[in-house]
């Protein structure tokens, strides 16, 4: 049998179809067998960081490996990637998504935390809102926005990395979880991370150099175990996040709030625009809604409807 040898491993990170992957006899650089993970639907990258694999040596290339088999996942945190024109796995099997996030420099953006929770809810992972910089005076108005997190259930946790409040919290928060770090470039997610691992040495970047560099762009996912126990999927900072793979009748269930509301709108298949007797527009409007969430909501399903079009288009 071709698969005789075959063991299984952990994707620890991909680079150009090239996957290190974690196995109990060591890391192995292997690549994808022929059409093994050929799927229906086009994919922007067919293995990402956290999947397990079965992985079998490459007769073609000593000391190197072949990706033959992928466990299904049990969740996944994607995105629609707009350039690739296709959905994008950030990160596989994790527990738990950490969206980064900080009120100053760069400014804090409720609605892309909207969507990246909505999108790690819908993988089946857990949330947790980190707000980082909390050394920095927050603006009221985003202080506002938070609370609303935090009415409508979401956990949010504050720290600093500069000062280390929060830090060893946060550690407790993380521990026996794979979590995933996500955040736009510059919140300080390498930061936090050096901050729960010093070990790790992550490269700590200047918010300005880093946009006009575009660095975001050039790294991926990847996995990394810390000697304190903690096991994390960094990713590189994203500037947008484009939800992807959701109907859009399920959009507003993915927005909690929204979803506490939907079932009771008078048209059945009501996407909360103009329909008559839409209850999540009336909830917004009393303000049982954040009004920036339900506008948030709007413009996340506009963008759904956008990306369907690129998709079958
Ligand atoms: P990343 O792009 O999210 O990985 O952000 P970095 O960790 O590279 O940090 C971006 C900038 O924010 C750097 O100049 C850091 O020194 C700064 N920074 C990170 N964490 C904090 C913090 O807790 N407080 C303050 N005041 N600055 C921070
Ligand atoms: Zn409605």
């Amino acid at each position: 049998m071709a698969d005789a040898q075959a063991r299984r491993g952990r994707v620890l990170r991909g680079i150009n179809a090239i996957y290190d992957v974690e196995t109990d006899a060591g890391t192995l650089r292997c690549r994808i067998k022929g059409k093994v993970l050929k799927t229906t639907t086009r994919q922007y990258n067919p293995i990402a960081a956290g999947d397990v694999v079965a992985v079998a040596p490459d007769p073609s290339s000593p000391g190197t490996g072949m990706i033959t088999g992928l466990d299904v996942r049990r969740t996944q945190l994607s995105r629609w990637n707009r350039k690739g024109r296709a959905p994008q796995v950030i990160a596989a099997n994790a527990d738990l998504a950490v969206c980064v996030a900080s009120t100053r420099s760069p400014p804090f953006r409720p609605r892309f935390i909207d969507r990246l929770a909505a999108a790690a809810e819908d993988g089946g992972l857990e949330v947790l809102l980190l707000l980082n910089k909390c050394d920095l005076d927050a603006d009221p108005i985003d202080l506002e926005r938070l609370e609303d997190f935090r009415r409508i259930g979401y956990r949010v946790h504050p720290c600093s990395a500069a000062t280390g409040e929060g830090i060893p919290g946060l550690a407790e928060l993380l521990r026996g979880k794979l979590a995933v770090f996500v955040g736009q470039s510059g919140v300080g997610k390498s930061s936090v991370l050096n901050a729960l691992s010093p070990g790790l040495g992550l490269r700590v970047g200047d918010v300005s150099a880093r946009r006009d560099r575009g660095i975001h762009t050039t790294v991926n996912a990847e996995l990394l175990r810390t000697p304190e126990g903690l096991e994390v999927i960094d990713t590189p900072g994203i500037r947008e996040l484009m939800l992807t793979g959701l109907e859009l009748q399920d959009l507003a269930f993915r927005y909690r709030d929204l979803a506490t509301y939907a079932p009771a709108c008078a048209v059945a298949a009501c996407l909360h625009e103009e329909e008559e007797g839409c209850a999540v527009r009336d909830a917004a409007g009393a303000g049982n809604v954040h009004p920036d969430r339900y506008e948030s909501y709007l413009r996340a399903l506009a963008e759904l409807r956008d990306e369907r079009r690129y998709a079958h288009g």
